[in-house]
């Protein structure tokens, strides 16, 4: 069967594409690794209507409306490589199954890489996040540390400022601030520690102590670690999608990539800000795009 469109990566991204495209009648299918990014944390917020809840609950619901729509086929499996054919592409998951489709929607997100320290992974999710959006009411007035390597922490810094003013800046060793900005973050009366972590310390995901290579210890309660962010799939730069400067593929209004037949949605275009209502919206967007075009494309075969 030739499908109008596979999409890869059935998080909400991939997810609300697929519901637009199931109401167009389309026939698509949503191949799924089922391992989505905010799968660590307990609760997603900022979403109107589903501010608090549970990701797996947030997919559930999704799913659950999307097999409404009997033209949509939802597949738990790996996608491994998308070759392009004469009529589209074919795509072949990692068990061997092979599918053919006129057109792709890339939704495949990204994957965190974080800084080495003892213990991170214990509390990312649940006390320790990367983003104030997603999380910063939940640690309101709470002692924090803010960790960055990068050039973004000065700004993350007077971010989160808004949240708590009881904070910790951290540079884990890097370079990541001006003499400058360090005296203006003193000044604002933070507390800025230059050294590298050795460990995060607490228990059942309740970060109590922060401790530093000269074996300073200090006590926080949560705080925000900027990761580095890369592809979770290879697809884009394989198919030949341009990136932007913060790695997301390029796409227009409605989620067409440089590669023609080729469409991205949700953080692996998006990159930042990023956000589920935001990837949602995106899916929707390279839905409508690609619906248009295969209008155009097939109106004069009927
Ligand atoms: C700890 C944490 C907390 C967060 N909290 C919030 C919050 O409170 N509010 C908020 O708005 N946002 C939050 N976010 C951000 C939010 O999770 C993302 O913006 C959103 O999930 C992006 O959606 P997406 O569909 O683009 O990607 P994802 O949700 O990551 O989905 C991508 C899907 O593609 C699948 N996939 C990848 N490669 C393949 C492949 N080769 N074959 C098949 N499937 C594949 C993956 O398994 C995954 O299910 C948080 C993120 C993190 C890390």
């Amino acid at each position: 069967m030739l499908y109008d469109c596979a999409i890869i990566g059935g998080g909400p991204a991939g997810l609300n594409a697929a519901l637009v495209l199931g109401r167009a009648r389309r026939n698509v299918i949503v191949y799924d690794s089922n391992k989505p990014r905010n799968a660590v944390t307990h609760e997603s917020h900022g979403f109107l209507t589903r501010d608090g809840v549970k990701p797996a609950e947030f997919r559930r619901i999704a799913q659950s409306e999307i097999v409404r729509y009997p033209s949509v086929h939802m597949q738990q499996a790996e996608v491994n490589v998308i070759n392009r054919t004469y009529t589209g592409f074919e795509v072949i998951t990692a068990q061997g199954e092979r599918v053919e489709a006129r057109k792709i929607i890339l939704a495949t997100g990204l994957k965190e890489v974080f800084p080495e320290i003892r213990g991170l992974s214990h509390f990312y999710g649940k006390s320790l996040f990367n983003c104030p959006y997603c999380d910063g009411w939940e640690l309101r007035d709470k002692p924090l540390i803010i960790v960055a390597e990068g050039p973004h922490l000065f700004h993350g810094s007077k971010l989160i400022s808004n949240w708590s003013r009881d904070l910790i800046i951290c540079t884990n060793g890097h370079r990541s601030l001006t003499p400058e900005q360090i005296g203006l973050l003193e000044h604002k009366g933070m507390r800025v520690m230059q050294q590298p972590i050795t460990s995060f310390e607490g228990k059942d995901g309740q970060l109590e102590h922060v401790v530093f290579a000269d074996g300073t210890r200090v006590r926080r309660e949560g705080g925000f670690v900027t990761p580095k962010w890369v592809h979770a799939a290879p697809f884009g730069e394989r198919l030949g999608c341009f990136t932007n400067d913060m790695g997301g593929i390029v796409t227009d209004g409605f989620g067409r990539t440089n590669v023609k037949d080729v469409y991205a949605a949700g953080d692996a275009s998006v990159v930042a800000p990023s956000q589920l209502i935001i990837a949602a919206a995106e899916g929707s967007r390279a839905a409508i795009g690609l619906n248009g075009d295969l209008t155009e494309e097939m109106f004069m075969q009927w």
